[in-house]
């Protein structure tokens, strides 16, 4: 019982689902909004209106259903300011069509339902008949046979009635197919064969087949399996090379399926083979265009993926380079600080050895006269006599006094007094040799070691220093001449330096007893 029911179901869908889809191609589906009417349609609102639509239209030919909806939501808002019935229509029937295509049947009835009730309002009994009509197909899918089939009648009336001769024979096909699914059998045979003659009239070649082909199945699902045969035959003897094969692929099916009713397993296995080709060739076509699709969305795909590998290669090069620079850039700074600190380092050095220069020349150097101070000269005395004890070289000591030095200063002041000492020091400074030193040991006292050089050689010199002394003119008020006592040694074992600057300064005391201005040798 339920597997009847469920074949006559599937059954009833096919017919209608293939009528809805010459329904949509024909005349009787034509949308007036698209049509002529439309031409004068000037204002800006009704302009974007119709763009809008157009749009869905070419998105619902595409499958785009959920961007077709938003352009018929965009649509259906712009309109609602306007109160044009044709564009709220054209609207309306298109929601329906989506929903209708999309199986979403409730929707489709409900926008259906809509068209029906503007159509009425607006007496326009042609787009009402259409209305109707979809709307049973709604109903139909539903398994709402009944008001299906009551919706087909008051279609069939108007269609009657305003003489439109091919709705009457759709009219009369759907209420057939319609009446077979509630097994209503004989008014079914009565509507079909009334369809089939109504094409026949119209000469619609494609309608006449596909009526042979409802009759065939009627009648086959009636077991009335020669009467089957024979519309299912003459089917396909109308058939060209143009009937589309939606409608020569279930001729075939329902013959093969009546040959085997009829045990005639020869004719039913060459019949089904015949559309088991038919079928392999349109799934080899669809399985091709399925192929390119996919193949053209792996190559999109592939595209995206490289662009994405790619970016990330960029990205990945340009942090390194980044690090990179930025090694770079704390090489160039560690560089410079080690040149900084470095100069630094230099700087303070020369400093310090200028600094530690001046601090030497400072504790060796006589402040007023700037030869050796006493320090210095006896540092280098010393340093000679123990060079002396190794070589057994000559080395000598001078003692040099100013005579009556005390008179200088109490006749002329003290100033004089310092510019003789500084004058008789830088003199005896200009006349000495390379190997010989000179310093200030005390007030007016100095001491001459002389190295390298012979007793006599010194004493030579000690004479010529003498009378380069006494020689100077100063320009004094009442002293006019200045005279100098020298007292010489020479190294001979002496056990220090003291001892030879010791004899040298007896050398001068006798110097001095013996009338100053003179040079005697210890
Ligand atoms: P003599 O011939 O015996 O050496 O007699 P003199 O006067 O030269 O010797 P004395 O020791 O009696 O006097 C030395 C004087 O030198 C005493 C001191 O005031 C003076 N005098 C010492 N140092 C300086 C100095 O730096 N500048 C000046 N202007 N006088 C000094
Ligand atoms: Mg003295
Ligand atoms: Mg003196």
């Amino acid at each position: 019982m339920n597997t009847t029911y469920h074949i006559k179901n599937i059954t009833l869908r096919a017919s209608l689902f293939f009528l809805s889809l010459v329904l949509i191609n024909t005349p009787l589906a034509a949308d007036p909004v698209l049509g002529q009417d439309f031409v004068n349609v000037t204002k800006p609102l009704e302009s974007e209106i119709r763009a809008l639509l157009e749009k869905a239209e070419v998105e619902t030919q595409n499958s785009q259903y959920e961007t077709a909806l938003h352009s018929l939501n965009d649509a259906y808002n712009l309109a609602d300011t306007l109160s044009n019935s044709i564009l709220d229509r054209s609207i309306l029937n298109s929601f329906a069509n989506i929903y209708y295509q999309t199986n979403q049947l409730e929707q489709a009835g409900r926008y259906y339902q809509q068209l029906v009730s503007l159509d009425t309002n607006n007496y326009d009994y042609e787009s009402l008949s259409v209305s109707l009509f979809n709307l049973a197909h709604v109903k139909a899918f539903q398994n709402n046979y009944i008001q299906a089939g009551e919706l087909l009648s008051q279609s069939l009336i108007l269609s009657e009635s305003l003489n439109d001769d091919l709705g009457v024979a759709f009219g009369l096909k759907a209420l057939g197919v319609n009446a077979q699914a509630m097994g209503d059998y004989y008014n079914a045979s009565q509507y079909l064969i009334d369809a089939l003659h109504q094409f026949e009239s119209l000469g619609e070649i494609n309608q006449i087949i596909a009526t042979h082909r409802n009759i065939g199945d009627l009648k086959l699902e009636e077991i009335k399996i020669d009467s089957a045969i024979a519309h299912y035959r003459q089917a396909i003897d109308m058939a060209t090379e143009a009937t589309p094969n939606n409608i020569i692929v279930p001729l075939y099916r329902g013959l093969s399926s009546a040959f085997e009713k009829a045990e005639n397993y020869q004719l039913a296995l060459v019949t089904h083979k015949a559309y088991s080709g038919l079928m392999n060739l349109e799934r080899e076509q669809q399985a091709h265009k399925a192929t390119q699709h996919l193949q053209v969305e792996f190559e999109t795909q592939q595209f995206a993926d490289e662009n994405t590998r790619l970016s990330q290669q960029t990205q990945n090069q340009q942090l390194e380079l980044e690090s990179t620079t930025n090694v770079v850039k704390i090489q160039y700074m560690v560089l410079l600080l080690t040149v900084g600190l470095l100069f630094f380092v230099i700087l303070f050095w020369s400093r310090s050895r200028k600094q530690e220069k001046a601090l030497i020349e400072l504790a060796t150097t006589d402040e007023l006269t700037g030869i050796f101070n006493r320090r210095a000269i006896m540092q280098h005395a010393e340093k000679e006599w123990h060079r002396s004890c190794r070589t057994k070289n000559p080395f000598t000591c001078l003692m040099l006094d100013i005579d009556h030095f005390k008179r200088i200063n109490d006749l002329e002041g003290h100033s004089a007094g310092d510019k003789v000492l500084k004058k008789l020091a830088d003199a005896i400074n200009d006349n000495l040799r390379q190997t010989d030193a000179f310093g200030r040991i005390g007030g007016e006292e100095f001491l001459l070691v002389s190295c390298e050089s012979k007793l006599n050689q010194t004493k030579v010199l000690a004479e010529r220093l003498r009378k380069l002394v006494e020689n100077f003119e100063y320009g004094f008020a009442n002293i006019k001449k200045v005279t100098i006592s020298i007292g010489l040694a020479e190294f001979n074992n002496e056990k220090s330096v003291n001892e030879l600057i010791q004899h040298a300064d007896q050398a001068l005391y006798k110097a001095k007893n013996s009338g100053r201005n003179q040079v005697v040798c210890y």
